[in-house]
């Protein structure tokens, strides 16, 4: 079976200070069920890994984004070499926020998860529709496209994440049906499985307005292998539930 993973997604929120979280998550989720993942801001990522190791080694950590080039003349990005040398194991790439503040395309993300793979991290792709897209019946399309134009040929269940995030539902508290989520997760299933020889296996995220009154139920859902948690992911009190309840 895909493997389970709880991933939270600290986006531009958080500080050294907010690293005490860590602890609380490690001291009360000693032995998930699943794989545990914070992505905090390219500045904590370093002094998280060196908590995280201290602690249990329960908790990885991630990036948010990284570049596709191994270094460079690039002010101000990062690469996933870098990533992997600050102590993280996975980064989330082509979230919509990336998509919609720094214009990336499917190329971009496809080339950023390539050098991710060459660096042994984790890839988390993510897709998903924008209102405008599910209101006019293109939701399937979109993901599809999205999926057919965001993974490298070099992807596998080892070394890639699907987290299907549709844009409405991020930080609005608003989610989709379980039959909204289950149709689009079973079209992301079939499309990794024709694709790629373990797609079978490839875990999927479902992310959007996740918290602890509605995880179990989302988790429930067929082809549902875990979440990407933003808000709901930035206090022990919050995530430690929603790790519960995968
Ligand atoms: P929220 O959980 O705050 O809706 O954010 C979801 C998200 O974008 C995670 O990457």
């Amino acid at each position: 079976a895909p493997r389970k993973l709880a991933a939270g997604n600290w986006k531009m929120n958080g500080d050294l200070a907010a690293l005490d979280q860590i602890d609380a998550l490690a001291r009360d989720h000693a032995a998930p069920g699943c794989d545990v993942l914070i992505c905090p801001p390219a500045v904590l990522i370093h002094p998280m890994a060196a908590r995280v190791s201290g602690l249990a080694d329960t908790i990885a950590v991630g990036g948010q984004d990284c570049h596709a080039a191994a270094s460079g003349a690039h002010t101000g990005d990062i690469s996933a070499v870098q990533l992997k040398d600050a102590g993280a194991s996975h980064v989330i790439l082509g979230h919509s926020e990336r998509r919609t503040d720094h214009g990336e395309t499917d190329a971009e993300v496809t080339a950023k998860a390539a050098a991710a793979h060459r660096a042994g991290l984790v890839a988390i792709i993510c897709v998903g529709e924008s209102e405008a897209q599910r209101d006019a019946g293109e939701t399937l399309d979109v993901i599809a496209a999205q999926l057919a134009g965001s993974i490298p040929e070099g992807a596998t269940a080892r070394n890639t994440v699907i987290a299907y995030e549709p844009i409405w539902a991020i930080g609005t508290g608003r989610t989709p049906t379980n039959d909204q989520i289950a149709e689009v997760h079973q079209l992301m299933r079939d499309r990794l499985t024709a694709r790629f020889a373990d797609g079978d296996q490839m875990s999927l995220l479902y992310g959007g307005s996740v918290k602890p009154g509605n995880a179990a139920e989302i988790f429930a859902i067929a082809h549902v292998n875990g979440a990407l948690v933003g808000g709901a992911s930035l206090k022990a009190s919050d995530f430690g539930p929603i790790v519960s309840a995968l």
